[in-house]
């Protein structure tokens, strides 16, 4: 499964390439990639990820002209992301046959998988532009927070559904609907919570940082950082985004602060905020149960 995941990320490593040096060059999403420097376009035996890299030795098949390393270190990077993902989900064969229940189990398993893999996938495009350009393109985030919103409401119908479904297939199940008791409701209500968290957060921490900008006055904070902000309140809701964004105000704090004592940077200066914002947002990704309960145990 490593493997798998490993594989499928530096396919979307090349994706996530590509998607972020055509929003910073303004040009079209779509058509076939081409050699940068040449305009030929690319083969399909040129765009395995890393294997064509090393095959070519980094270099366009057709003008020889070298190609970043940045194609490679992405490919790479995205291959370790995905592929840590693959490692932390419990995939469980199922050896019995097929019930409702565990076609149903399968099915919320992989739409979460596929889920944060498309997360991982966005944050890593947003992460290039904005370290590059200081640029969150609308191109990308748009699309994303509205897929975000949509996939959560049709999860949520069918997570309901299912639940209703399965209560009216036995007598026992039919007594817990509507209107002999609650039972459907509540469970109703607490499928809905992620959806229901998405949004609270999403719009939360965007308005905070539109707080912050006219606080401000656009220094530090862009209107990307409010729509980065809205999909990660969206994607991680609560209280993972909360954590998300302490870890993000955090890691930006003591980077800046390394940045001011090596003479890189002097107070002031601004620089993005948006890769802090994704770096806290993996964490949480892959580490957000055990770091809230380990909140939660501070706290008692
Ligand atoms: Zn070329």
């Amino acid at each position: 499964m490593i493997v798998i995941g490993f594989i499928l990320g530096t396919i979307l490593g090349s994706f996530v390439k590509a998607l972020a040096d055509r929003s910073l060059g303004k040009k079209s999403f779509w058509g076939r990639s081409y050699c940068l420097s040449c305009h030929h376009k690319l083969a399909w035996y040129d765009l395995f990820p890393i294997a064509s890299y090393i095959l070519l030795r980094g270099k366009c098949r057709y003008c020889h002209k070298k190609i970043g390393i940045e194609y490679l270190l992405v490919e790479i990077g995205m291959g370790i992301l995905v592929g840590f993902l693959f490692w932390q989900t419990p995939f469980v064969i199922a050896r019995s046959e097929a019930t409702w229940q565990s076609v149903f189990q399968s099915s919320i398993l992989l739409v979460d998988l596929l889920s944060k893999t498309f997360f991982i996938t966005i944050l890593a495009v947003l992460f290039l532009t904005d370290l590059k350009k200081m640029l969150i393109p609308d191109r990308v985030i748009k699309p994303a927070i509205v897929i975000a919103l949509v996939s959560l409401i049709v999860v949520t119908i069918y997570k309901v559904s299912y639940l209703y479904y399965s209560l009216s297939q036995s007598m026992v199940g039919r007594l817990l609907l509507p209107p002999h008791s609650d039972y459907f409701q509540r469970h109703a209500i607490a499928a809905a919570q992620p959806l229901m968290w998405g949004i609270f957060m999403g719009i939360l921490i965007g308005g905070f940082f539109y707080g912050l900008i006219i606080i401000t006055r656009g220094k530090g904070m862009g209107g990307g950082d409010v729509k980065l902000g809205a999909f990660i309140g969206l994607m991680l809701g609560f209280p993972q985004a909360l954590f998300a964004l302490i870890l993000a105000f955090l890691t930006g704090a003591v980077f800046s602060i390394g940045l001011i004592i090596f003479g890189k940077k002097h107070f002031g200066q601004t620089i993005p905020f948006g890769p802090f914002l994704v770096l806290g947002s993996l964490i949480m990704l892959y580490w957000g149960n055990q770091i809230v309960d380990w909140y939660l145990k501070l706290g008692s």
